[in-house]
């Protein structure tokens, strides 16, 4: 699988694969990164990549041209590219878009900077438009990285032991129950115990707790998820 980032800032998002499960997973070469700045698609001598928003309105908006170059650079060159386009105004992205995309050849995020990105690139290329919350940031890249790491999680091999893709949450409708590690009683100035049940071995009593923990934990934090899981029983 392979994701490319369109983007006029690289560098705030190569470290991200520097660390951790996602740089284990792409030295085994689960996943491919490629890059692409705006910047060297532009036609003008200054490398400019702003400009008025033509009607008036506060700020700058990414300039049509070197955008669209680069994109079409990509549909042209590249292996079957499903470009998803980052902003507030998109679909909000949840879990099983991650899984779904998981199965993708190759994503191509598109950051935004500035105010945005001129709507006519977003006609032509836009597969997909995702947000990742009702609030604004000032750029695409943290937006584009939420998302890839969600994918990634969902491709095989990534994650260590896949079994807790099963026990994660938003399957089936439910947030994952309260997870606890040693010791049992975490002595500070009272004591923290963990539920007594969990000690005991015996799996099936443990798996009816962590249901019923998980069914109370969804209805109290995302009635909303709740509702869903009971609509679908
Ligand atoms: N003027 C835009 C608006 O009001 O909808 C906001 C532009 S924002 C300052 C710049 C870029 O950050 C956007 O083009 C988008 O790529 C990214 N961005 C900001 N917030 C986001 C969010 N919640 N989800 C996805 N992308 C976001």
């Amino acid at each position: 699988m392979k994701f490319s980032f369109v983007s006029l800032f690289p560098n705030l998002i190569q470290f991200y694969f520097e660390d951790s499960i996602l740089a284990r997973a792409r030295k085994k070469n689960l996943f491919k990164l490629a890059f692409f700045n705006p910047r060297d698609f532009t036609a003008n001598s200054h490398c400019k990549v702003d400009d008025y928003k033509i009607g008036g309105g506060s700020g700058l908006l990414m300039q049509v041209e070197p955008l669209y170059n680069t994109l079409n650079f990509i549909q042209c060159n590249e292996h079957n590219p499903h470009f998803i386009f980052l902003t507030p105004n998109g679909k909000l992205f949840n879990q099983k878009d991650a899984k779904r995309l998981s199965k993708k050849d190759h994503i191509v995020f598109v950051c935004g900077r500035y105010e945005g990105i001129d709507e006519r690139v977003v006609e032509i290329f836009a597969n997909e438009v995702f947000s990742i919350g009702d609030f604004v940031l000032t750029g695409g890249e943290l937006p584009a990285l939420t998302l890839c790491d969600a994918i990634l999680r969902n491709v095989d091999g990534v994650l260590g032991n896949a079994d807790s893709l099963k026990e994660e949450s938003f399957e089936d409708d439910l947030l994952e129950a309260p997870s606890f590690s040693k010791p049992f009683i975490f002595e500070k100035k009272i004591k923290y115990y963990t539920p007594s049940e969990f000690l005991k071995g015996n799996h099936a009593k443990i798996a009816g707790l962590k249901t019923t923990l998980a069914f109370c934990k969804t209805k109290f934090f995302r009635p909303d998820l709740f509702l869903e899981h009971e609509r679908k029983k």
